[in-house]
């Protein structure tokens, strides 16, 4: 834990164990774009808070402790303010420089991701976007997997990973192309200021233009079970997910 004047993570932990009132984890990050998130793993809740908390009064730990619990909107917006007279403490770093930390692999076995993203930026965007995609990394985990996150995007590095689990035979290709798009349209509408992005309405307006949608989401309903028990060690095999 790197100490940069104020609290350190492990004091700020404390401080918002009592605020707060249950055992929860801080992990404090140095992200680009989401300064704060909370959510459970194995049963703790991790929050995420960006090192400016680092700094922050106590007014404004008390509204975090607030929020966390209920989400309370009038400490939603203390937050927001407070993240907002902070900016300067985010780091500038270019995308490309944070997509250096992920090789790019997008064309698998059986689908080609560049074609399949080249192909909807054309059909549904009218224009190139500024992002990049790959296939992410094969996680080890004990199967069968509980959920899957068969899709994500980084605003700091510009950059869509799709889960490796897709690049099956069985696979259709206008299921991967839906996660694509769903993962393009998080770049095009953007990461809401400081929070965890959600899916507006006007992103949900925008997804049901993808052609596929039903048979899309009635293909993941049928095949989940060939996606959380997927292999990567027999990769023919038949091998809650969020994106
Ligand atoms: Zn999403």
């Amino acid at each position: 834990m790197r100490r940069v004047g104020g609290l350190d993570g492990r004091a700020l932990e404390k401080r918002l164990n009592s605020l707060v009132g249950i055992d929860l984890v801080v992990r404090i990050t140095d992200n680009l774009h989401t300064m704060l998130s909370f959510g459970r793993s194995e049963g703790r809740l991790i929050v995420r808070l960006h090192r400016m908390f680092l700094h922050a009064s106590h007014g404004v730990l008390e509204a975090l402790a607030r929020y966390i619990r209920s989400g309370d909107r009038e400490a939603s917006r203390l937050l927001d303010r407070y993240i907002e007279s902070n900016r300067h403490l985010i780091r500038k770093v270019p995308a490309h420089e944070r997509r250096k930390r992920f090789p790019l692999r997008p064309r698998g076995r059986y689908h080609d991701l560049q074609a399949y993203f080249d192909e909807l930026c054309r059909r549904h965007f009218g224009r190139r976007l500024s992002c990049a995609i790959t296939w992410g990394r094969v996680p080890r985990v004990r199967l069968p997997r509980r959920t899957i996150k068969l899709g994500s995007y980084s605003a700091d590095a510009r950059l869509i990973r799709i889960h490796p689990a897709l690049d099956q035979a069985h696979v259709p290709p206008w299921f991967v192309q839906w996660i694509v798009f769903h993962e393009m349209l998080h770049h095009v509408h953007g990461v809401r200021r400081g929070r965890r992005r959600v899916h507006t309405p006007a992103f949900l307006r925008d997804e049901k233009r993808f052609p596929y949608l039903e048979e899309a989401r009635r293909w993941e309903r049928e095949n989940l079970d060939s996606l959380l028990w997927w292999d990567s060690r027999a990769d023919d095999g038949r091998g809650s997910r969020s994106t």
